[in-house]
């Protein structure tokens, strides 16, 4: 995966909440410093902390993904090709036995299934961004209560 954007690093900060220990911070504001203080404000995702920069916990890392979009755009089109490579014909026959491709037209049908198949792509990463999300809040909870 990080052969699509090799050489390119980017550095970015990672916070993280000081009630339960998630990244899972939506921030408003800037973050960046001045004089001394920081008008930004975070509020937990998982269990509802809200507060300051100063009260988070900062990490800073260093990856070659660019932004975070980047990043995203870059998983789903790995798995795009993962698809395409290892079960493109049985999406196709899929495809086509539910009325979504037609067999006469080759070559408007590789359009198709590309097109298929990128949204595919994107909606199975939606759906593990989130449940990822919820496997966090659920582990984040679990700890509390032990
Ligand atoms: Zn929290």
């Amino acid at each position: 995966m990080t052969e699509l954007v090799k050489g390119k690093v980017t550095k970015s900060t990672i916070y993280f909440c000081p009630e339960c220990g998630s990244a899972s911070l939506t921030m408003r504001g800037t973050a960046f410093v001045e004089d001394g203080q920081s008008l930004a404000k975070f509020s937990c995702n998982v269990c509802n902390w809200s507060g300051g920069r100063q009260d988070v916990a900062a990490m800073d890392v260093s990856h070659e993904m660019g932004s975070d979009e980047e990043m995203v755009r870059t998983l789903i089109t790995d798995l795009k090709n993962l698809l395409a490579q290892k079960t493109g014909v049985y999406f196709a026959h899929f495809l086509t036995k539910w009325g979504f491709l037609n067999g006469t037209n080759k070559s408007n049908n590789t359009l198709l299934l590309a097109k298929y198949l990128a949204v595919i792509s994107r909606k199975i990463i939606e759906a593990l961004l989130l449940e990822r999300a919820e496997i966090e809040k659920k582990r984040i909870n679990d700890e509390r209560k032990s």
